[in-house]
């Protein structure tokens, strides 16, 4: 039995595919403590490990970051460099024998530096590989986005110099740049995707990096969801995940392409998770055929839905393909838009760039994916390919043969 400490980032996708894991490790014996918000807690103590709170004013709910990527780092330097000092002391006293990392968790990355205990990285996200060159990341990460947010993106530039450094002077650390910032590099990098979906699968031939595919399992509190009497009408599914709020002429614009409107009938059922950042008590005019909620059990959802209007978040965009869901692609960020560019290269969606975002297109890219058989056949080649993976079980696998190997 080993002591390990989980060291993630407090977002529902980062969070989600790690539960299964922490699930199964304590099954084999691992005894550990998971840091996260008290919005996880719940969730986190189901999984059988122990919850700590990161001492961080701001940490207290998922953020969207305006800057796109560099905004990211900013962020998460000036969270680490509040977290720090309680963490230190606390991991010091935990003593772990080796720390599981999200690729995105840079007061992990300090930690590592500081405290010199073994890591083994999880990856929700597409992973940042060292043979990249950081002008092909800026073109990913900014090449689609407007002028504005590449100007905050700036601005963020210069806030991660100014915090990074300081975390540097007090620590002795040497602060990521671009691409190790978003990759944690270790040993044994365990990535809940698979190589069908990622960008640049060849340089991830090398043996540390294990691709899983999703790591799904059933969701205690999500319960059972019940699909009313649809008859023959087509399932649409739209979700923009749990951080990003769709402004109101995205609502308007669904409500015109699908809607069954003057009593009229709609050949769709669409089943809408808003978040909770929007109140839907504001919105008057929801057409009857839409059902909306703030929050669905969408693992179970994806198992009867027909296509999903999603933002490109990750985790969404692998579970609605482990359930062989084609998808329609509208990005809010950065790392969207690579996503949108991979399901849409594999066949199994179609992506829609946020200014081309009308009634009309999207009833187009809808009636495109419900027509063409392709889509579907697609989104089951990359389902197979991601259920393949062995999800949770092989990661911990895999965590399970590192150890024995490194003598941890
Ligand atoms: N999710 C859910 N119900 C909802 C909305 C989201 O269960 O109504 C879950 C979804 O299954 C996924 C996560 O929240 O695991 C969202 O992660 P993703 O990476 O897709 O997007 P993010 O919220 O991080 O932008």
């Amino acid at each position: 039995m080993s002591t390990v400490v989980v060291l993630n980032l407090a977002s529902s996708g980062h969070v989600n595919p790690t539960l299964p894991l922490v699930n199964e490790l304590v099954g084999r014996g691992e005894n550990i403590t998971y840091y996260s918000i008290e919005r996880y807690k719940q969730d986190i103590e189901s999984s059988g490990a122990h919850f700590r709170s990161y001492s961080h004013p701001d940490m207290v709910e998922p953020r969207f970051h305006e800057g796109g990527h560099i905004g990211v780092m900013a962020y998460l330097a000036s969270a680490a460099l509040s977290i720090l000092p309680a963490l230190l002391k606390e991991i010091k006293e935990i003593e772990p024998d080796y720390i599981l990392l999200d690729s995105m968790c840079l007061w992990g990355n300090y930690v590592n530096q500081i405290l010199d205990i073994p890591c083994i990285t999880f990856s929700s996200i597409f992973v940042m590989h060292p043979k990249l060159d950081a002008d092909r990341i800026l073109d990913m990460s900014y090449g689609n986005l407007p002028s504005s947010t590449i100007l905050k993106g700036l601005k963020a530039l210069h806030k991660y110099f100014q915090t990074s450094q300081k975390i540097d002077n007090e620590y002795g650390c040497i602060s990521p740049g671009l691409i190790e910032a978003f990759s944690n590099q270790h040993k044994l990098n365990i990535l809940f995707t698979s190589k069908i979906l990622h960008p640049l699968p060849e340089l991830f031939n090398d043996d540390m990096y294990k691709f899983v595919g999703p790591s799904i399992a059933h969701r205690s509190k999500d319960g059972n969801f019940l699909l009313g009497n649809i008859g023959t009408k087509k399932i649409i599914y739209i979700s923009f995940g749990t951080i990003v709020k769709p402004d109101i002429q995205f609502y308007q614009d669904c409500f015109e392409a699908f809607g069954a409107c003057d009593g009229g009938e709609s050949p769709y059922q669409v089943i809408w998770s808003t978040g909770d950042k929007i109140d839907l008590k504001k919105i008057d005019n929801i057409p009857s055929n839409f059902d909306t909620y703030s929050y669905v059990p969408q693992l179970e959802i994806l198992q009867h839905v027909d296509v999903f209007i999603t933002h490109g978040g990750m985790n969404s965009t692998g579970e609605a393909l482990f359930n062989d869901v084609p998808l329609v692609i509208i990005p809010q960020r950065g790392d969207a838009y690579l996503v949108m560019e991979q399901v849409a290269k594999c066949g199994a969606g179609i992506g829609i760039h946020p200014a081309d975002v009308n009634p009309k297109s999207l009833r187009h890219a809808v009636d495109k994916i419900l027509t063409t058989p392709s889509f579907k056949s697609e989104a089951g080649n990359i389902g197979n390919e991601l259920r393949a993976g062995g999800g949770y079980i092989k990661a911990a696998n895999e965590i399970q043969q590192f150890k024995l190997v490194s003598g941890l």
